[in-house]
């Protein structure tokens, strides 16, 4: 049986790097789904079509090229033919990319698209990092974790990264857990869910949190059955 290891939370809460790190120490895939949200606002805004254009952004999903691989150096997205790894982090991609996640027929195609991904899952496990991933896309998942810290530390993690001015880099990350927010509760542990907060840890803490919980839960199910 694969063990699905689903991680949701806010914007700048580290889910994506410690998802990533955690996957690699367990020796399990590696699924970030807001690479897809992404790399949709990507090829709507290559096309010129307004990402909040419901119509037009349901028929660019119908073919959507899209692929993603993970490597040793990180997880490469590409459209098409285009390697859009980097292009998908920038500060445009971001402040547009709520429009296109709060599409239902968005949510619906590219949930069914993360599943089949995890139902082919080859290694012993997989770690699905998002907003809805312990409440919809997998709701059954093995471990359930809602990764989080306080605001101001998530916006500080996130002006470290790519920021064009911190007032900026905050206004942006507000804005879009608020929008966020409004489709998906990402903020509050479904029941079952175990919260890790990461506001007093760092990284490689975070990570041995995440793997800790995994191994503890696996154990548990073994001592049961
Ligand atoms: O995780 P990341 O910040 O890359 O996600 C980008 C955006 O994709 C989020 O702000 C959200 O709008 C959308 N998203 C989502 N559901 C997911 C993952 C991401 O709506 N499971």
């Amino acid at each position: 049986m694969t063990v699905v290891v689903a991680v949701d939370g806010p914007a700048g809460s580290g889910k994506s790097s410690v998802s990533r790190a955690a996957s690699l120490a367990l020796g399990y895939a590696f699924l970030d789904t807001g690479a897809a949200y992404r790399a949709l606002t990507w090829l709507a805004l290559e096309r010129g079509v307004d990402p909040a254009d419901a119509d037009t952004i349901i028929r660019l999903l119908d073919g959507f090229p899209y692929a993603t691989t993970v490597g040793a150096s990180g997880s490469v997205v590409s459209v098409g033919e285009t390697d859009v790894t980097d292009a998908i982090r920038e500060p445009r991609i971001s402040a547009r990319v709520s429009d296109v996640a709060r599409i239902p027929e968005v949510r619906v195609a590219l949930n069914d698209a993360f599943r089949r991904i995890i139902a082919s899952t080859e290694d012993p496990g997989i770690v699905v990092e998002g907003r809805d991933i312990t409440t919809v896309v997998a709701p059954d998942a093995t471990v359930r974790i809602l990764l989080t810290a306080d605001e101001e530390v998530r916006i500080a993690r996130r002006s470290s990264e790519l920021a064009p001015s911190a007032a900026a880099t905050a206004d942006q990350l507000r804005e879009r857990d608020r929008r966020d927010a409004q489709v998906v509760d990402f903020l509050t542990a479904a029941p079952g869910v175990t919260t890790i907060d990461s506001t007093h840890l760092d990284f490689d803490g975070t990570v041995r949190a995440v793997v800790d919980l995994v191994h503890d839960t696996i154990s548990q199910r073994q001592d049961t059955t």
